[in-house]
């Protein structure tokens, strides 16, 4: 491209008129989409989509990691997680992966993941071993834990929807042992606790900056049409409660997957047409357009303004005028 842009520059300085012959540089379309006054400062409006990888089968779980200067995210369906450091391939990370999803950081910055294969939610320790977090509740296995986030006292919550023992491309078939698709919190004592029972398939979820609210999407409409797709708000107490469950946004089509939030606390949500920014209200600010339905999403980069999105077999990253959390 830099080499097409110097011709084009030399063409029109020399007067020759060649530019127009030159072949246009493949640039993609503007992705920043507003809906709603105050976009402007989460995206600017010429920004691009920048695609960082795009030989994938099922990417999921991006997790910036800042002392691996880069992302660590899974492939579900491929059955590996890799570690994508911009300007190179994507390498293995962990393989094979138990056909993880979600990843997060703990307080200490470990690895956390949620495995469909196995069932659990699992924490690398410093010298590379697994530790299980999470397996059974009640002396029952779990669903098939999907996505987790960190809380604001520690504690790691995360999502047990079945969509892992239902699909046989992403986990084992099987039928559940829960009678619930909950959302649990495993507190900093290691105890795992059932914290939110109303939803039909939690998946992605995030904290507000001030720990105060948590988000949960609800995607039971990817197994039954008539089912939930709608993105839920929680208050969480200082107890490690979650409490006063409402709706938050609904949506027409599709269904949300993965959430994130801003240091400014707006909510971004992987939907059927791009990622879906809303203002901490619930009023929609606008879309960042991707060429196939996304699946999560992670601020990351150096100073945090920078957003990585999994959309199937892609991973893409967009420079933000927004900032992550905690940079
Ligand atoms: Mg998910």
């Amino acid at each position: 491209m830099a080499n097409l842009s110097r011709r084009g520059v030399l063409a029109a300085g020399l007067g020759l008129g060649l530019a127009g012959f030159l072949p246009r540089p493949a640039r993609a379309a503007p992705v920043a989409q507003a809906m709603a006054p105050g976009f402007e400062a989460v995206v600017a409006p010429d920004a691009r989509l920048d695609t960082l990888h795009s030989d994938g089968r099922w990417c999921e779980g991006p997790c910036w990691v800042l002392r691996l200067g880069g992302l660590v995210f899974s492939d579900t369906r491929m059955n590996r997680m890799s570690l994508l450091r911009e300007g190179a391939a994507a390498q293995a990370y962990r393989d094979p992966s138990n056909n993880a999803n979600g990843n997060c950081l703990d307080a200490e910055g470990r690895l956390v993941t949620c495995e469909h294969r196995t069932r659990r939610v699992v924490r690398e320790r410093e010298d590379g071993s697994i530790e299980v977090l999470a397996d059974a509740f009640e002396g029952r296995r779990l669903n098939a834990p999907n996505d987790c986030a960190l809380g604001p006292d520690g504690a790691i919550w995360f999502t047990d929807p079945v969509f892992g023992i239902r699909q046989p491309d992403e986990g084992l078939m099987a039928e559940p042992e829960q009678a619930m698709r909950r959302v649990y919190r495993i507190a900093p004592s290691g105890r795992v606790e059932a914290r939110i029972e109303d939803m039909d398939q939690p998946n992605g979820l995030a904290f507000a900056p001030d720990g105060q609210t948590l988000y949960v999407a609800d995607a039971g409409a990817g197994l039954n049409p008539e089912g939930p797709r709608e993105i839920r708000a929680y208050r969480v107490t200082p107890e490690g409660a979650a409490e006063a469950g409402r709706i938050f946004a609904r949506l027409e089509s599709g269904v949300p997957d993965g959430l994130e939030t801003d240091a400014d606390g707006r909510l971004y949500a992987a939907c059927e047409d791009g990622v879906r920014v809303f203002a901490p209200d619930g009023t929609l600010l606008g879309r960042i357009a991707t060429p196939t339905t996304p699946a999560n999403i992670v601020f990351g980069g150096v100073d945090g303004r920078r957003l990585f999105i999994t959309a199937g077999k892609a991973v893409h990253a967009v420079n933000m005028r927004a900032q992550g959390r905690g940079f």
